[in-house]
């Protein structure tokens, strides 16, 4: 019985721990955090911000500000 005991205890001393260790790693790496997009809110992906630490917008908006920026500079052109 004391046994039994025992084990529950550790059981909920492992599930604690993990636990601890998910908190610390979200607190540690905001780096690799989920970023929302500054323009429609949806998560930028992981490899985007990998090679784009730096990326506010997801792919979709930052395509539509890059035509929206070609756009405004013909414009200006013309
Ligand atoms: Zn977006």
């Amino acid at each position: 019985m004391a046994d039994l005991v025992d084990e529950a205890g550790l059981l909920t001393e492992q599930m604690l721990d993990m636990r601890v260790k998910v908190i610390r790693q979200s607190l540690q790496a905001p780096a690799t955090a989920v970023k929302a997009c500054e323009e429609c809110g949806h998560p930028i992906g992981k490899k985007r911000r990998e090679i784009m630490p730096a990326a506010t917008l997801c792919v979709d908006c930052q395509a539509q500000s890059e035509r929206r920026k070609k756009y405004f500079l013909r414009k200006h052109d013309e």
